[in-house]
């Protein structure tokens, strides 16, 4: 399978150096060549197979022959251990809950397939790579877990400092290894311009920078999986299904729409976002326009300028009125959040956290527009996760996931710094 840089249509990569890579040479992101459906008997059969035959079929066109079948198998295996519950929280709406990983986070699935990719290609040879990757809260810790120890791979994680919650920052400076945490004086979006400067930096390309947010095509497809597994365990209804997928870079929604363009039966998708609401906004009057993050309750979704966007565009040939016919996106603010958190817990015991409350916001919304359908939101990180905002608004305490109970009593390390040229320094060090 070949890789085209959305700026530039004529500047192809294999799926190894789109990898290896990140982002294409003009800073553009990498976009399939090719989507194939998937065959008709796949999805037929679908409920006899595991989630790690589902994941292997769905993968398989992506990868093509540049990772043998049996060490893909492999991959998926260690990729795909833990469970993806459906729970009916009310009468045709369920929760995907995502979040039984390693790090409690959805991103422990891309954040261990890539890994496993980069180590794959790095078999054989004695280079090193550098991940850089900014984190809004979520992805630093899976990426942290799922890089930890493998060989050839120095991972440097910035986060904006104070914005993350404290099990979150331990997720991320606790591991030491090849794991390095930076705590950036600003935003998510300054964290996010510092690691997209750094892949333009000429200073910088003996480094072999790669990204491990999902504009890396290895960390975002896989989060295609989450999607089958839905309709898998919902096929027996026979009922038009409805995603509603809280989203922040835009890089899980995106997945959930190529999985529709190969085929997958998804009658419809929702963005929910909080108020970071640059997509929401854009389907109102066609104007993309970004502007910078604000803080939320729902901080792994604090981004004011997603990166995947550009990917969905492609995906609806930048053609409005079809995007409209398979996507709706709808923003919450922090008091709607916690009402429906309440709400939810009060009205069916379901435990939510703030990103799963507004895709359940965001599914309640859309699902009268639709007959008959029945409705998944996805649920993205564990309570434990945003327990600060989660057992003051539930007024409940929560138990401590063994996973979590494990970085608890560990030592912070970070290493300060405020601009780019402090990030350079360390990494020139
Ligand atoms: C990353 C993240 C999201 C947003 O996913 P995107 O792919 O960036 O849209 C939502 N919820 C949680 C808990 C996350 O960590």
């Amino acid at each position: 399978m070949k890789y085209f840089s959305l700026n530039n249509k004529n500047h192809f990569v294999s799926f190894q150096q789109a990898v290896i890579q990140g982002l294409a040479p003009d800073n553009s992101l990498y976009f399939p060549e090719k989507l194939t459906k998937l065959p008709k008997d796949f999805f037929d059969t679908i409920e006899n197979l595991s989630n790690h035959e589902i994941g292997f079929e769905v993968i398989k066109q992506f990868v093509g022959d540049e990772i043998p079948e049996n060490e893909l198998n492999k991959i998926l295996k260690e990729t795909l251990f833990f469970d993806f519950p459906l729970i009916k929280v009310e009468e045709d709406i369920f929760s995907l809950e995502l979040f039984h990983g390693p790090t409690m986070a959805f991103k422990d699935v891309g954040a261990r397939f890539m890994s496993r990719c980069l180590a794959y290609f790095n078999r054989n040879n004695d280079v090193k790579n550098t991940v850089l990757v900014a984190t809004s809260g979520d992805t630093g810790g899976a990426v942290a877990s799922g890089f930890l120890g493998v060989k050839g791979i120095d991972i440097v994680i910035l986060y904006p400092s104070g914005k993350v919650s404290d099990i979150q920052e331990r997720q991320l400076t606790t591991l030491g290894n090849n794991i390095t945490a930076l705590e950036v004086d600003g935003v998510f979006d300054d964290c996010q311009d510092i690691v997209k400067k750094a892949f333009l930096d000429q200073d910088l390309k003996h480094k072999n920078l790669t990204s491990a947010n999902s504009i890396n095509i290895a960390r975002w497809l896989p989060q295609m999986f989450y999607f089958f597994f839905a309709y898998k365990a919902l096929k027996k209804f026979n009922k038009p299904l409805i995603i509603s997928c809280p989203s922040g870079n835009f890089g899980n929604i995106c997945a959930g729409i190529i999985a529709k363009k190969i085929g997958l039966p998804i009658s419809h998708f929702v963005a929910s976002t909080n108020s970071n609401d640059t997509v929401p906004r854009f389907l109102v009057d066609g104007k993309y326009q970004s502007k910078p993050s604000i803080a939320t309750i729902s901080n792994a979704m604090d981004v004011g300028n997603p990166s995947n966007f550009i990917r969905i565009q492609e995906l609806y040939n930048n053609d409005l009125s079809e995007f409209e016919k398979d996507f709706s996106s709808y923003s919450f603010s922090d008091e709607e959040t916690l009402f429906e958190m309440q709400n939810i817990y009060v009205n069916t015991g379901y435990i939510s956290e703030p990103h799963g409350a507004i895709g359940y916001l965001g599914l309640k919304k859309e699902m009268p527009n639709h007959a008959e359908c029945i409705g998944v939101f996805l649920e993205t990180a564990h309570p434990i996760k945003f327990l600060d905002v989660v057992q003051p608004a539930l007024k409940i305490t929560l138990d401590i996931p063994k996973q979590i109970e494990s970085v608890l009593g560990k030592q912070k390390k970070s290493i300060k710094i405020s601009n780019y040229e402090d990030f350079k320094l360390f990494l020139l060090k």
